[in-house]
């Protein structure tokens, strides 16, 4: 590989990430996809998907298991547990380096996705994997009978606490409103579950534990008091960050540090692209993402081309 120019490298193999490298395999491209975990993304992670077309309704897991196994008939170059160590994006020749190798590329698709937003409260990242999880596929089956909080009130929250109740003996959603922004399907199948119980109004002010979680103190935003419940788990579910550590100071984020794109998915770098959760997208969805893929994959085809154009006159 060494010396070698890739068309594209792809950072992230996520759903958006793999639908780009099918787009960029099938224009004839050579591309690569680097990612520090094993390829699929955040939504392997999602215990069902309903809204993903024409799957009806299908884990998170089997269907970028499916995504990947599709781009495998394109001999897509994998870098699977590959941690990027450092990027420059603004030389026309794009350099990525990991611990094993080092990329060349004429463009680069940042597809690194988010991570889920802290609590910032007493107890939090001290007890993670004590009782405080961000993963309730991964571990709710270890809450079997017991008494658990989830914390927020999108998608995500009401999702994975419908899905804990497969487990625990209780699900307390804690939201800081007297309002869901979750889809209207979720919030209902949520207020006929018996083993949800909503506190609305509430902020998690501490998680109490002895070596494992014990409590979660609450305070109501009306009336400030707080309040302790008894629970074995908590699960925060109160959005997403990006994962822009790598590009921060080489591209324009917006106020919340998502990578700013245009409708073809370009940053304010030239040939470097940016596709699912990780930009300012209006809605961060499977569906959304392999969208981004698609147009990303199609837009860098037609912009090496014009390069190549160029080179030729
Ligand atoms: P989200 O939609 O941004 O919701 C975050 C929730 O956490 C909000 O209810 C918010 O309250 C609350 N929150 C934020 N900061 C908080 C804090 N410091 N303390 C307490 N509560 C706080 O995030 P998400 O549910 O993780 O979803 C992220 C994206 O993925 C969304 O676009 C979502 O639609 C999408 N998603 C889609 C699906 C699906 O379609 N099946 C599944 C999962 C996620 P407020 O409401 O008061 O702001």
């Amino acid at each position: 590989m060494q010396g070698k120019i890739f068309d594209c490298v792809i950072l992230g193999g996520g759903p958006a990430g793999l639908s780009a490298a099918l787009y960029l395999k099938r224009a004839n491209l050579d591309c690569a996809i680097v990612d520090k975990s094993a390829l699929g993304g955040t939504p392997t992670n999602y215990c069902e998907i309903e809204n993903y077309l024409g799957f009806g309704k299908i884990s998170g897991f089997e269907l970028c298991e499916k995504f990947e196994g599709h781009v495998d008939n394109f001999d897509v170059q994998k870098f699977p547990y590959e941690e990027i160590e450092s990027v420059d994006l603004i030389s026309p020749i794009k350099k990525i380096k990991t611990m094993e190798n080092e990329f060349l590329a004429r463009t680069v698709i940042i597809a690194t996705g988010a991570k889920p937003k802290k609590l910032n409260i007493k107890g939090e990242s001290e007890n993670i994997g004590r009782g405080v999880s961000y993963c309730a596929v991964c571990d709710g089956a270890f809450y079997k009978d017991k008494t658990v909080c989830v914390i927020g009130g999108g998608n995500s929250a009401l999702e994975e606490a419908l899905y804990l109740t497969k487990f625990a003996k209780k699900v307390y959603i804690i939201h800081r409103r007297d309002k869901f922004r979750a889809d209207e399907i979720v919030q209902k199948r949520v207020y006929e579950n018996d083993k949800i119980e909503l506190l609305l109004n509430f902020v998690p002010v501490e998680i109490i534990a002895d070596n494992k979680v014990e409590k979660i103190k609450l305070q109501n935003i009306k009336t400030m008091k707080t309040k302790e419940y008894k629970v074995d788990g908590v699960f925060p579910y109160i959005g997403l960050e990006p994962n822009v550590e790598l590009f921060s100071g080489q591209i324009e984020e917006d106020k919340n540090g998502f990578i700013i794109t245009d409708g073809s998915m370009k940053t304010t770098i030239e040939g470097v692209y940016a596709i699912g959760d990780v930009r300012n997208t209006p809605l961060r969805q499977v569906i959304t993402a392999v969208s981004d893929g698609a147009i990303a994959g199609v837009e860098i085809s037609k912009y090496l081309m014009e390069i190549k154009e160029k080179v030729r006159n």
